[in-house]
């Protein structure tokens, strides 16, 4: 920045930290990142009660080649890990997204939730939790249900049941916030209409005159999606 200090010697360029632990509670209330956690801990994953998650900020994550921006992710604690700082778990959360990005209260909830449902005990054959030698409950990193390319959907439909289930879950959410309701009864169409509205309110606000940035900013996505989606209509 060449900021000067007061002996007019130029401060030198010092490098950029990209991770910082996030404090459990700031001025005697437990911050808000922590209290979606403990929330949908109780409600979603109980399973994670006793489970030690740490919350870090992650800063400068930058668009990947596709134009995604990574908003979080959920890390396993080694055994050194555990050895240097008892923590099971770390979630990352992409600063500038969380509190700039303009990330709605409903999408934090379900990043939040996401990264939970990345953390996962371990069983044995028996289907009891696994134990390490210090008595220590043994954790994973679940994978996702469902990887899938947008264009191979559009091309040929839910063609897995796991695609089928993820369009009906979506469809019979009716209070699911951050799209309209599906008033039809035809669920191909109420399919179609979810994967359509994003795109949709898009081209809308862009035709009403809107700038990329307010676009952005109303329908909570990056300039870089609105761009792209403006460019592939
Ligand atoms: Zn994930």
């Amino acid at each position: 920045m060449g900021r000067k200090r007061a002996t007019g010697e130029k401060e030198k360029k010092r490098k950029k930290v990209t991770v910082k632990l996030l404090e459990r509670k700031h001025a005697g209330k437990i911050t808000e990142a922590y209290r979606i956690m403990d929330d949908l801990i109780d409600k979603h994953h109980n399973h994670l009660a006793d489970a030690k998650i740490a919350i870090a900020w992650r800063f400068g994550w930058n668009q990947d080649a596709d134009g995604r921006l990574r908003l979080g992710q959920a890390k396993k604690g080694s055994d050194l890990d555990r050895e240097l700082h008892h923590f099971d778990f770390v979630i990352l959360l992409n600063h500038e997204a969380w509190n700039k990005g303009g990330l709605k209260q409903e999408q934090k909830l379900a990043l939040v939730d996401h990264e939970l449902c990345h953390c996962e005990v371990s069983m044995d054959v028996d289907g009891e939790p696994k134990v390490d030698e210090e008595g220590r409950t043994v954790y994973r990193v679940r994978k996702h249900d469902i990887e899938e390319f947008l264009d191979v959907v559009n091309r040929h439909g839910c063609y897995t049941n796991e695609l089928a289930k993820l369009a009906q879950s979506g469809i019979n959410d009716s209070d699911r916030p951050l799209l309209p309701k599906d008033d039809g009864d035809d669920p191909e169409e109420g399919a179609e209409a979810a994967a359509d509205t994003l795109e949709t309110d898009i081209l809308r606000l862009s035709n009403e005159g809107k700038s990329r940035r307010a676009i952005a900013e109303e329908m909570g996505v990056t300039q870089h999606q609105v761009r792209k989606v403006l460019a592939d209509a």
